[in-house]
């Protein structure tokens, strides 16, 4: 018998979802951590708690950590902030967040991360991390990073004429990869090559419709950007991630490339699973996006991807721009959208309609590996986050997977006001959000309650794929055995 024990939330009555699947449990926390998963109990014979929370009927899902947002602090608050971008994410069921560098100014310096740091503070209702940013005029600079502060770095390999980061010379690219090779971290990559648009630029005229946009901005881009990191990931041995892989071709290539035994891994994001070229006509400049929106065999095959895990996580890549912005001229609207909010719902519709004859349960893990398990593995939070186990972090989502929800104007949470998925019905409602044992947002008959604004940023801790020594850098890899093809 155990002893009693006050505890300070109960969870009661909930399935909670957990790597080895899903099973009725009641959650017990103490001092912000899962002190407990007991066998489900009557509400009088339970054990004590301080407070209790109902999840009969509902999944228990591990609080989900999206490895990809733009909160635009510092110098592009006009656009989102932490108050109202964290708003957005426990909304959506997200505990953990993962910023983006390229803010004005970047996020280069472990001085920039302070000042980062010291801007959140107060304001955040979910605990974060960020990814650092290369400055291709002074790389060295990512030596000066201590790996607990720093352990990824996101690569721009292109961009909006706007970000002044981007890597356009091989030189500069093999000494980013020397340098992750020493230092053991993690590099991610914006992949669409920018001499590939630069030429094609020189011979047509710049878009003057928003489908004329994908001609523009094509797959060709993404797919030399995306075989050209296979080939210095394979020489290298860094642990690569690629972000919002867009085709069907990129998709090929980096799960073949990762069979191979090449460290490289994907994200998909909500967007690219949601919208296909069809829909520009309906949603226009809200879907001018970076890489564009495809078409429904590309979208086809990111399901597949995300369903059986060649892609490691899903991402909303939240990236506000306020409704003056994206009413520019074609050729100079941002590309973006905000989506943190709708990241779920719009990845449990999509995995619930595409696979109506499996379990719920089954599809719930799918969930609770891409867009909790796996980026805690990926960016050092998973001795802390990223499942239901007794000992980490309780953050949990209580969901009712059945309720679907449309997304109207009352309920955007972000600061840019708008939302592409406006008059879309989603599924799957996030009814609470527990941030380290605290209730951070509830939703109820009388409508949402918030709760405290003290998100911490997190220290990287052993990152680096399943299977990688804790702490220990990614190896030295087998060039060329990895790279041979198979002989069969
Ligand atoms: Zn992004």
């Amino acid at each position: 018998m155990r002893s009693p024990q006050l505890y300070d939330l109960l969870l009661r009555g909930g399935t909670i979802v957990t790597p080895d699947g899903a099973r009725p449990a009641d959650v017990a926390v103490l001092d912000g951590r899962i002190a407990a998963l007991l066998p489900p109990a009557a509400p009088a014979a339970g054990p004590a708690a301080k407070a209790t929370l109902d999840a009969t009927g509902r999944h228990v899902l591990p609080g989900l950590i999206d490895s990809h947002v733009h909160f635009r602090t510092p110098g592009l608050t006009h656009k989102e902030e932490w108050r109202t971008g964290s708003m957005a994410a426990v909304a959506g069921g997200v505990t953990t967040v993962i910023d983006m560098p390229n803010t004005v100014p970047p996020l280069i310096t472990p001085e920039d991360l302070a000042t980062r740091r010291r801007l959140i503070e107060g304001q955040s209702l979910v605990d974060y991390r960020c990814h650092a940013g290369v400055d291709p005029s002074r790389v060295a600079a990512m030596r000066d990073w201590d790996r607990a502060e720093a352990d990824s770095f996101k690569v721009f390999l292109s961009s909006h004429h706007t970000t002044p980061t981007v890597v356009r010379d091989v030189r500069t690219l093999r000494r980013i990869f020397a340098i992750a090779a020493d230092t053991g971290v993690t590099l991610l990559f914006h992949a669409e090559d920018d001499t590939v648009f630069s030429l094609l630029d020189q011979r047509q005229a710049p878009p003057v419709r928003y489908s004329e946009y994908e001609r523009h901005r094509p797959r060709t881009g993404g797919i030399v950007a995306t075989a050209q990191l296979i080939n210095l990931t394979a020489e290298f041995g860094v642990r690569t991630h690629v972000v919002h892989v867009s085709t069907r071709e990129e998709t090929d290539l980096l799960a073949a490339a990762a069979s191979a035994g090449i460290p490289i891994t994907f994200e998909v994001t909500g967007h690219h699973l949601t919208f296909v070229d069809a829909d520009i006509r309906r949603l226009g400049p809200r879907i001018r996006l970076r890489p564009a929106i495809r078409d429904e065999a590309d979208r086809d095959r990111l399901w597949e991807a995300v369903r059986t895990g060649e892609a490691a996580t899903v991402g909303s890549d939240h990236s506000p721009h306020t409704a003056l912005e994206k009413a520019r001229p074609v050729p100079d609207v941002p590309p973006g959208l905000p989506g943190v909010q709708e990241l779920f719902g719009t990845l449990w519709r999509g995995l619930r309609s595409r696979w109506p004859q499996e379990a719920t349960e089954t599809l719930m893990a799918v969930v609770a590996e891409r867009l909790a398990l796996a980026p805690a593995r990926l960016f050092g939070l998973a001795d802390r986050k990223g499942s239901v186990e007794v000992g980490k972090d309780a953050d949990l989502v209580v969901v009712d997977a059945e309720a679907p929800w449309t997304m109207t104007p009352g309920r955007i949470h972000t600061k840019n006001g708008w939302s592409a998925y406006e008059g879309s019905e989603l599924l799957g409602a996030v009814e609470a959000t527990v941030r380290r044992g605290e209730v951070v947002y509830r939703q109820d008959g009388s409508g949402e309650v918030f709760g405290e604004r003290n998100g911490r940023w997190l220290p990287a801790r052993g990152s680096g794929a399943a299977g990688t020594a804790p702490g220990g850098p990614a190896g030295r890899p087998r060039l060329h055995t990895a790279a041979a093809p198979s002989v069969g």
